[in-house]
């Protein structure tokens, strides 16, 4: 079971170490693997503060050149030297404002692992696309880019579900979780306004092999409450 906290763009370095410091004193599962997703100028601080713990940090994403003419763009070398362990790749969010594709997605999830970096590559359909009976067809477009990897996880986020306080029926995630296994072996977290209060219920679906949480990764209470949760 993984739990990964996505902290979108919230928490400069300060504040991300602190909360950092309070989350390796918590008391979590030793048999669950827990992950934070700080700003790229807040990896550094995360990453001295978790030293020596389970905990593992990521990035949100990273670029598939190891250097280059790339304004704004971070590298998967740049990360591994920062002691970051993994990033994020394709969230939703990146996906609708900053012009992300499949094939980008793609090309940063085997740049990554080929660095030797985790990746949750985030994956999921939009409310027209549900409505219009499309989800099975834009997951299997969505992952069928990806290359498998033991270091590869799949995060299905719905994306009508993300930061709105809706989610998936719990037979929902378990069947997209379904379609992906049916496309790659590898673990498939849920994300979508996963909460304290809903995350024990998710995470028993068959199929779903942890979460991906946003706003309720921004406190550490809820947080570790999630993480507590599976067991
Ligand atoms: C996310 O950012 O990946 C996410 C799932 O956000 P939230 O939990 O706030 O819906």
């Amino acid at each position: 079971m993984l739990i990964a906290g996505n902290w979108k763009m919230f928490k400069g370095p300060a504040e991300a170490g602190a909360f950092c410091r309070e989350l390796r004193d918590a008391d979590l599962p030793d048999d669950v693997d827990v992950v934070v997703c700080p700003p790229y100028v807040s990896l550094a601080a995360a990453a001295q503060a978790l030293a020596g713990t389970e905990i593992g940090v990521f990035a949100q994403s990273c670029h598939w050149d190891r250097e280059g003419a790339f304004t704004g763009e971070i590298s998967a070398a740049m990360l591994k030297e920062l002691g970051v362990y993994g990033s994020l790749v394709g969230h939703s969010e990146r996906r609708l404002y900053f012009g992300e594709t499949d094939e980008t997605v793609a090309r940063r999830s085997a740049a990554a692992l080929a660095e030797g970096l985790h990746v949750i590559a985030c994956v999921g359909e939009s409310e027209q696309e549900r409505d219009a009976g499309e989800t099975d067809a834009v997951l299997r477009r969505q992952v069928s880019v990806l290359e498998s990897d033991e270091n590869l996880v799949i995060a299905y986020e719905p994306v009508w579900a993300i930061g709105t306080g809706r989610t998936a029926t719990p037979e929902m995630a378990r069947q997209a979780h379904e379609t992906i296994k049916e496309i790659l072996d590898v673990p498939v977290l849920y994300g979508g306004s996963v909460k304290p209060d809903n995350a024990a219920e998710l995470l028993a679906q068959p199929g779903v092999d942890g979460a991906l949480v946003g706003g309720a990764a921004l406190t550490v209470d809820s947080f570790v409450a999630i993480c507590r949760s599976p067991s």
